[in-house]
């Protein structure tokens, strides 16, 4: 039994030696990426279901590698978070998205949500609201267009903490949305108290509608909790007509999901706000 430990001790340390040397070099890789231009925003859609028009664009970063192409965010994301490039990445993505809607503005484009997404380090970390009140005011973007998302476990890690960060951010006129909701375990007494405008249904709760009864209930609950605290219900991942119909019965107020679009390049993005206006 001896034996055994101590090789399965070798196993797992040779494991962590890779995994700790793999992290470092995509750390420093991402470093670099970031100083030769090479990360993208990419536009997801979020649409009204009460009209159907196109209301809000989510800001979702992708790291096209000249070699490797487009990265997704779930493979760099942790590493920037836990390594302190969530701060330039993080600034980099708030000032490209505003930049990027204050270029459809001046295009003569209708005004919409450009939603952007903040870490729990960027978020607890950084000076968020003074980077956030900076970059409006470079980039000329309206802070009644820009909404910042903030997960449900973010927000339910430092709660007290959280509130005076989240109050920060509504004084400088932007709204605040709690991004996958119903996986982070924050209080219901918590969650009166900050003042946010958006509650985004996970993904993970949409996913098996209408085959999960459970599901089914859940995302009815949340739409019905939201609105009884005042707020606007987004359900994201949205990808049948099925769940689209359930949703819009519930009295679901917006949309987000490969049934309407997938994230889309910036010039892709702008093509779809002209048509769907248009007329
Ligand atoms: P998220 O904020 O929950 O974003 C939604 C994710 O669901 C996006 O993945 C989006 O492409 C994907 N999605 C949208 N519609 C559908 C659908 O109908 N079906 C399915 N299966 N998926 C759908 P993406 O772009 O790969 O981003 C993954 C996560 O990475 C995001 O989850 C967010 O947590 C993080 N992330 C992305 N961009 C940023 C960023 O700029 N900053 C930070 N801090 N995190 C980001
Ligand atoms: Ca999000
Ligand atoms: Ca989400
Ligand atoms: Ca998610």
């Amino acid at each position: 039994a001896k034996n055994r430990s101590a090789s399965a001790w070798c196993f797992f340390h040779e494991g962590m030696t890779f995994a700790a040397h793999e992290r470092l070099a995509l750390e420093a890789r991402l470093r670099k990426a970031l100083e030769l231009d090479h990360m993208r925003l990419f536009y997801q859609p979020q649409i009204d279901l009460a009209t159907g028009r196109l209301v809000g664009a989510e800001a979702l970063v992708r790291w096209l590698d000249p070699e490797e192409g487009l990265i997704s965010p779930a493979r760099f994301i942790p590493v920037a978070e836990s390594s302190g490039v969530i701060g330039p990445l993080g600034l980099w993505v708030l000032r490209e998205a505003c930049s990027q809607g204050q270029r459809w503005r001046e295009a003569g484009m209708p005004d919409i949500i450009v939603a952007v997404n903040v870490s729990l380090h960027q978020f607890l970390l950084t000076d968020i609201a003074g980077a956030t009140a900076e970059v409006l005011r470079e980039t000329g973007f309206p802070a009644s267009q820009l909404e910042l998302e903030i997960t449900e476990s973010a927000l339910a890690t430092q709660p007290e903490e959280a509130l005076a960060v989240l109050k920060r951010l509504r004084e400088l006129g932007l709204r605040l949305a709690i991004d996958d909701f119903g996986t982070g375990y924050s209080s219901l007494a918590h969650l009166k108290r900050f003042p946010l405008d958006l509650l985004k249904i996970d993904q993970g709760f949409i996913r098996d509608i209408p085959h999960s009864t459970d599901d089914m209930s859940i995302s009815s609950s949340v739409i019905a909790l939201g609105h009884a605290m005042g707020l606007k219900v987004l359900a994201e991942g949205v990808e049948t007509r099925e769940q689209l119909q359930f949703l819009q019965q519930k009295g679901c107020d917006y949309m987000q999901g490969y049934l309407c679009s997938r994230p889309l390049p910036a010039a892709d993005f702008m093509q779809l706000l002209e048509k769907t206006h248009a007329g």
